[in-house]
């Protein structure tokens, strides 16, 4: 940990803890694409490192060294999607295993816990924010809890602290999806998280370029474990997509910062909106997770969830944005804004969607590194704020 620790956030996320790594051939100051599926044994029985890229590759290494450093992990996985990635940590489970998992989640997450129901592994949806309720579902069974703070799409925040110590005491794993804030405004590790799974796709990577994702865990034992299966499953990140998101994280602190900037200004905005019911972000004070996300994490992020009137509006908003695109996914330099009653939670069945007030017209906005007056004034002109006065 010391040893990770050792740089300001901004310096690791740019050099490996371990400066030996930079030794690149030729002095190269970037690290070279080892596109190589094989590596050729020096004698009998002799390796130099690494053997088959499924198992591991020296460009996928260095970037494994980066987010183990930006996470505060013994170890990293680098896989080749955020769903590849939360697959991956289901392979440490056993039929009949039990998982409690929020009950708001990125909705891919949803449908593959579906697709294991089916196989033995048996998941209970709960209100992760309300301690009481979710002591309720533990069981002989239970072996692992799975959040999401802030939560994909409606924002809602959980307690770490809290959840860890009770999963201490229950002998439960405790997973962390930390898509959302990226290691630069939490580290879920620290707070007591086994592991700590990013659909890298998003902040990591920045760009809206790649698909990627990891898994980081503090444990020696633990991370073995994942080792194995990585390498028997075989969903290994790339080395060219290891490259890109190595450049990507480079700028991770940065783009966050102005991000971060862009958001506050566009929810303080949305909240003083006469047509906007509901501003979801965890950076407004009257936000129900407010304090707790200030004690675990370095900021609020740049996703923002947002109802408006009716139906309509949020139709008109989404085929009249300009500069802000119309499609899925986040966290990346692009402002992008989402439906995710119909795109990213159409899976989640329609009572937990109701419950959770994604409906129609409830809108998903990631907020980019765009001029932030050029971005109001797209939002602006989508409300159709212009026509009026
Ligand atoms: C996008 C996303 C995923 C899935 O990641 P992919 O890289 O798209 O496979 C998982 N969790 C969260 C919170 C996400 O936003």
């Amino acid at each position: 940990m010391e040893k990770s620790m050792k740089y300001e956030f901004e310096t690791r996320c740019i050099h490996p803890a371990n400066l030996e790594l930079k030794q690149h051939p030729y002095g190269a100051v970037s690290i070279p694409i080892y596109q190589t599926a094989i590596f050729s044994h020096p004698g009998i029985g002799e390796s130099r490192g690494h053997n088959y890229s499924r198992e591991s590759n020296p460009t996928r290494a260095y970037l494994e060294e980066i987010i183990s450093n930006l996470e505060g992990a013994v170890d990293t996985v680098a896989c080749s999607s955020g769903m590849a990635a939360i697959s991956l940590v289901l392979e440490l489970f056993s039929s009949g295993d039990h998982l409690i998992c929020s009950n708001d989640l990125y909705g891919g997450s949803t449908r593959l816990f579906t697709l294991q129901q089916n196989k033995g592994l048996k998941f209970s949806y709960v209100d992760t924010t309300n301690l009481k309720s979710f002591k309720q579902y533990i069981r002989p069974q239970t072996k692992a809890v799975f959040i999401e703070t802030p939560s994909n799409p409606t924002m809602q925040i959980s307690d770490l602290k809290k959840i860890s110590a009770l999963c201490q005491a229950h002998k439960l794993l405790l997973i962390v999806d930390n898509t959302f804030l990226s290691p630069y405004f939490q580290n879920p590790l620290l707070l007591g998280a086994d592991i700590v799974i990013h659909s890298a796709t998003k902040f990591l990577s920045g760009h809206n370029d790649i698909i990627a994702g990891s898994i980081s865990t503090g444990d020696h034992k633990l991370a073995k474990r994942i080792r194995e299966v990585s390498k028997t499953v075989g969903n290994s990140l790339s080395p060219l997509d290891c490259y890109l998101l190595i450049r990507g994280i480079k700028t991770l602190a940065i783009r966050q910062k102005s991000q971060q900037e862009n958001a506050l200004k566009i929810s303080n905005w949305l909240n003083r909106h006469p047509r906007v019911s509901k501003v979801y972000y965890p950076g407004l004070i009257e936000h129900p997770g407010y304090e707790i996300n200030r004690n675990q994490a370095r900021g609020f992020g740049s996703m923002i969830a947002f109802s408006v009137e009716n139906h309509f509006l949020a139709k008109k908003i989404l085929e009249n944005v300009q500069l802000i695109t119309y499609a899925e996914s986040l966290g990346g330099v692009e402002s992008l804004i989402t439906y995710p009653m119909i795109q990213t939670h159409g899976d989640v069945p329609a009572e937990i969607r109701a419950k959770l007030g994604i409906t129609d017209n409830f809108l998903r906005l990631s907020v980019g590194i765009e001029n932030i007056d050029d971005l109001l004034a797209d939002l602006r002109q989508a409300f159709g704020d212009n026509d009026e006065i």
